[in-house]
């Protein structure tokens, strides 16, 4: 009986081309087809590489028909490679149905590891990550960004999604009209590549920075969030006088600036400083 052949899920790089495994590049040149998300992007990736082998297109539109081909090829046995443009295919990535259609006819699926934005995010961001969990891409419209988050506003552990440069701000916006301003927020921007960026703030001073650094618009994003903390209501109240001084520096300057001076002057805690900055300055 003829050997069937094997679904092989090939991780490429997100960014620096230098970021792929030996056993992917062996893999790309010993298969007989490639399923590419674009055929375009990965044709320039193989260039790189010296592979010149056959590519068929993948993407979300055709992936149940693509599932039917591919398990036929396999059957027939061909070896397939899977790949999206960058990281790991399945992640925010086409590939679930052609995978899980591979597993139902009882064939095998082997994972080629390798570079992954989430998981290289997570492991240069140092907030705690077990558990942690993994939202993908969020809503486009700021209403529904606005439900989203606060529906995770009290969850305590780690949670991580995929944003463009496109919405970045907005989203920073929506996320601080909804969680407390000082939550701690860590955004990876540009992983491997030349402006990679890793920058760990307190949700209101995220935002000015994103709002005050055009550089921080631009690339591709990882948005981590530290999980809630168990506030101690005893934290939350500022003394007169503090108030009186927040006030006196939010009428000349930034919400950041007014917290850090007051912080400065009165030898208070920061954190409900933040919440009286914010509830004086939606007055
Ligand atoms: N499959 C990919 C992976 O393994 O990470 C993710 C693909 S998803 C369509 C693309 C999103 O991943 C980008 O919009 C961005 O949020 C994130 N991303 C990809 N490459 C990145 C990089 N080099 N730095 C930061 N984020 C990146």
């Amino acid at each position: 009986m003829k050997e069937t052949g094997k679904l092989y899920v090939v991780a490429t790089p997100i960014g620096n081309l230098a970021d792929i495994t030996f056993r992917a590049v062996e893999t790309l040149k010993a298969v007989d087809l490639i399923a590419a998300e674009d055929t375009r992007h990965v044709k320039m990736l193989l260039q790189h590489y010296g592979i010149s082998n056959k590519v068929i297109a993948l993407h979300q539109h055709n992936e149940d028909k693509a599932a039917v081909e591919i398990i036929e090829k396999l059957r027939a046995g061909l070896s397939i490679a899977l790949v999206s443009d960058a990281g790991t295919p399945l992640i925010s990535d086409p590939g679930m149905p052609v995978v899980k259609a591979v597993h139902e006819a009882n064939l095998t699926v082997v994972p080629i590891v390798g570079a992954c934005a989430l998981i290289a995010a997570l492991s240069a961001a140092g907030v705690a990550i077990t558990p942690f969990t993994f939202e993908g891409f969020v809503p486009r419209t700021s209403s529904a960004r606005k439900t989203f988050f606060s529906e995770r506003a009290e969850i305590p552990t780690t949670w991580v999604f995929y944003e463009s440069c496109h919405r970045i701000l907005d989203c920073l916006h929506d996320m601080a009209a909804v969680l407390p301003v000082e939550r701690s927020i860590v955004i990876t921007r540009e992983l491997t590549k030349l402006h990679e960026t890793i920058v760990k703030l307190p949700l209101v001073e995220m935002l000015e920075l994103v709002e005050n650094e055009p550089n921080m618009r631009k690339g591709e994003f990882v948005v981590i969030v530290e999980g809630a903390e168990k506030i101690d209501v005893s934290d939350n109240t500022i003394t007169p006088e503090q108030e009186r001084i927040l006030k006196l520096l939010l009428a000349e300057c930034s919400v950041k600036k007014a917290v850090d001076l007051t912080v400065e002057i009165t030898g208070g805690k920061k954190k409900p400083i933040y919440q009286a900055a914010l509830a004086l300055n939606e007055k």
